[in-house]
């Protein structure tokens, strides 16, 4: 059994197209025009396959295979199909194009059953600032209270932008894991790993966990002309050296990473010493240990700095996730699958998060990756060779016919 390769590269060069920003990448948020166009172009090619589609209440998709048997658990592939600002072509839609060419080729060989192809919405976090959005409603973490909390940086709100649903159907958005044999998430790397190693191949075994921290400064503003250097408060530089130093402590040790991803400083002049400066520092690794002693770390390494500076700080952690490990039943099968395939794959980490996370704590989960072009992702460069977008996506099919028992019922 074999997928269309043609078929799956067209579709990915159509969808390539829905995008606000032509010629700058693709930018597609959930809820928005761009969006609709792509998941019309979905529903359309899921329709002539005679699949059911079922959209939640968050505007996720559930598209099943008209063979599905009634009490047979389910395998899900799938990912999402937003994207961040002047993004790029693969991340999300990759997973789910690949996904529906395994729809349509267990179809076209009369297999399949027991399959789905999810869509999930607001993965990226482009409109409210919350990634993973539609798996943390899925999956429980999110609730009806939250849909009033997430809002737009203009202030609207996600209740007011999914038109006031009613509590009955939030309370539908989570699923029966009961009633799923295994998600599937196929997806680009994102970064340099498998390309440096020259592997076609990732298979994830530990996604990352974080903690993040905010970090609040404060100095003494004034004239940036009239004020000598000596006896300065300065705030901004003061963060810049807290900045540097937490890359210092983690840089050396190779797996861990530090980041201050967010800055913002007051009065924000050219002509004024900031007096104050608020940044975030986070921390990631897949051991909880580790992320907790560079965090323990860091925090005394800004206190040292900012008391030899005369500089106040307060320092609160923000938010937390715990390093995640997918499911070894599922790696040891992906892993055999690629040997007796020839395929030299990677059991690696990964340092980014993905909705697959999210179904992971309640269901049996497993991730793969093809290579990333030069590491990059999140920009209108990324890129995948075309030959590791079609391998992983007849991988996953593989994939996904044995854990349907589509081998066997042949
Ligand atoms: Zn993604």
């Amino acid at each position: 059994m074999k997928i269309n390769e043609k078929r799956l590269l067209a579709d990915l060069t159509a969808l390539r197209e829905f995008t606000d920003t032509p010629g700058k990448g693709v930018t597609r948020f959930s809820y928005g025009a761009q969006d609709q166009r792509a998941r019309e172009y979905l529903f359309g090619e899921a329709n002539q396959l005679g699949c059911s589609i079922k959209v939640d209440a968050l505007k996720n998709v559930r598209i099943m295979m008209p063979q599905n048997m009634e009490g047979r658990k389910r395998v899900v592939m799938g990912s999402h199909i937003d994207t961040v600002r002047n993004g790029g072509w693969l991340d999300g839609i990759y997973g789910v194009t690949s996904g529906l060419e395994v729809l349509r080729t267990l179809k076209d060989a009369e297999l399949g059953k027991n399959l789905e192809l999810v869509i999930f919405a607001e993965e990226e976090g482009s409109n409210f600032g919350s990634t993973m959005t539609g798996s943390k409603f899925i999956s429980g973490i999110y609730t009806e209270p939250d849909l009033e909390k997430l809002k737009t940086d203009k202030g609207i709100t996600l209740k007011e932008i999914l038109q006031n649903p009613p509590p009955e159907a939030i309370a539908q958005v989570p699923w029966d894991f009961s009633q799923i044999e295994a998600m599937l998430e196929l997806h680009i790397e994102q970064g340099p790993v498998l390309e440096q190693e020259g592997l076609p191949l990732g298979i994830v075994d530990t996604i990352f966990g974080m903690k993040v921290m905010e970090v609040e400064l404060s100095g003494t503003g004034n004239h940036a002309g009239a004020s000598p250097m000596e006896g300065r408060r300065d705030a901004l530089c003061a963060a810049a050296e807290c900045i540097v130093a937490a890359e210092s402590l983690v840089k050396p040790h190779g797996r861990a990473v530090a980041t201050a991803g967010k800055i913002s400083i007051r009065p924000d002049c050219s002509n004024v010493i900031p007096e104050s400066a608020l940044f975030t520092i986070e921390v990631r690794d897949r051991e909880e240990e580790t992320i907790s002693r560079y965090m323990e770390q860091i925090k005394e390494e800004i206190r040292s700095i900012c008391q030899r500076r005369g500089i106040g700080c307060q320092i609160r952690e923000t938010s937390q996730s715990k390093p995640l490990a997918l499911d070894r039943e599922l790696i040891g099968k992906m892993d055999s699958l690629a040997q007796s395939r020839n395929i030299p794959a990677k059991i690696m980490d990964s340092g980014a998060v993905h909705d697959a996370c999210m179904i992971a704590k309640h269901a049996k989960t497993g991730m793969i990756f093809v290579p990333s072009i030069g590491g990059r992702s999140h920009v209108p460069q990324e890129n995948t060779r075309e030959e590791h977008l079609l391998q992983g996506a007849q991988f996953l099919l593989e994939l996904a016919a044995d854990l349907t028992g589509a081998e066997e019922n042949h």
